[in-house]
């Protein structure tokens, strides 16, 4: 961490705190966020976690949740005065401040006057923070979260509801602990959480099975009528228009982790989810196995970014626009697509 004691003397005395996740807020980036918001708040400071959207139903269950600003216009003049209020800028989970939406703007308008804190671990890290802990082998925010905490000499505070938040961004960031980025060092802690008392199969059923009907029957949907395969090239994708979305009444976290549906294919090296905007565009997900970037995929074409195994952009094309020119670059990544495979099943 850079300039570690500049840092404790800030926290020192009582400040006005915002707490900042990417847009569309998954475990790890809210699960940062509160835990931060949660040590905060013990200290005395005023702190509040805004969200730049909103965010899947299965999160709500994080102590702290009532408490979460979420940016919309009725919000607006609230997010505005806390922000320009602000002391401290916590970034959790990010390292762009394009990756923050409508935000952007004002945040921005907040650089030179609080003190930014970025806590990340994706590649392409835009330079805005006074501080950082950025580490892209890491395997979460949360992981990180949890050395920042402990490296202020404040982990005598984490208790089970941080503990708890930072369990549940290590397990959804590490796909349940078997990503490769996962080490000996993210077990450590999570065996330091669960001595604490977290309750670490809860937080699997809430997070993994509190399913509604309509998603389930919308998975079988997908995985039935909208799989398409391209074997030569080791890749498999989903499409899904606004639509089809509607038809099975979608919400916020519906189609997380379709993506992966797809990479599971024995054959499979690159598997990609397009998804159709309300607003027009196109978003997608990009997850890979080996040594395949996608984040260099999806910064090289698809204005995004991510980690080298999983990755997202988003673009103002249309479905059908996008998926013709995903579908023009395979050819260009054929030896290397072929090259992961035998990797993959050479071992
Ligand atoms: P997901 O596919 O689960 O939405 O995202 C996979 C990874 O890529 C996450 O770490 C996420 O933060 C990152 N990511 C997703 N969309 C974008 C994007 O539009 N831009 C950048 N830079 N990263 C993204
Ligand atoms: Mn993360």
């Amino acid at each position: 961490m850079q300039k570690l004691e500049a840092l404790k003397e800030l926290l020192a005395t009582p400040k006005k705190i915002v707490i900042l996740p990417h847009r569309k807020p998954d475990a790890d980036a809210l699960g940062s966020c509160l835990a931060v918001w949660n040590v905060l708040t013990q200290l005395g400071h005023q702190a509040t976690v805004i969200s730049p959207t909103d965010y899947p139903k299965f999160l709500f269950w994080m102590q702290g949740h009532e408490e979460v600003v979420v940016f919309s216009e009725k919000t607006k003049p609230k997010v505005e005065s806390l922000v320009n209020d602000a002391d401290i800028i916590f970034c959790l989970d990010f390292s762009g401040l394009n990756r923050i939406e409508k935000l952007e703007g004002i945040i921005r308008n907040a650089l030179g006057k609080a003190k930014f804190i970025l806590i990340d671990h994706h590649r392409g890290k835009e330079e805005f923070a006074d501080f950082e802990l950025w580490d892209i082998t890491a395997s979460s925010a949360s992981e990180l979260v949890h050395d920042f905490i402990s490296l202020l000499g404040y982990g005598n505070l984490i208790n089970e509801a941080i503990g708890e938040c930072l369990y549940a961004g290590i397990m959804t960031d590490t796909g349940s602990f078997k990503y490769p980025s996962t080490t000996g060092k993210t077990h450590r802690i999570i065996a330091d959480l669960i001595d604490k008392g977290i309750n670490a199969a809860r937080i699997h059923r809430l997070i993994y099975d509190t399913n509604s009907l309509d998603r389930l029957r919308f998975l079988g949907f997908v995985l039935n009528e909208k799989l398409v395969v391209h074997p030569e090239y080791h890749t498999a994708y989903f499409s899904l228009s606004t639509s089809e979305l509607a038809k099975f009444n979608s919400q916020t976290g519906d189609t997380e982790g379709i993506v992966n549906y797809a990479l599971s294919l024995e054959n499979v090296v690159l598997a990609a989810l397009f998804i159709e905007k309300k607003e027009g565009g196109t978003k997608m997900s990009f997850r890979s196995a080996g040594d395949f970037s996608v984040a260099s995929l999806a910064n090289d074409h698809f204005n995004g970014g991510g980690h080298i195994n999983a990755a997202g952009g988003g673009v103002d094309d249309s479905l059908a626009e996008t998926i013709e020119k995903f579908e023009q670059l395979l050819p260009t990544y054929k030896d290397s697509l072929k090259a992961e495979f035998h990797k993959k099943t050479s071992k």
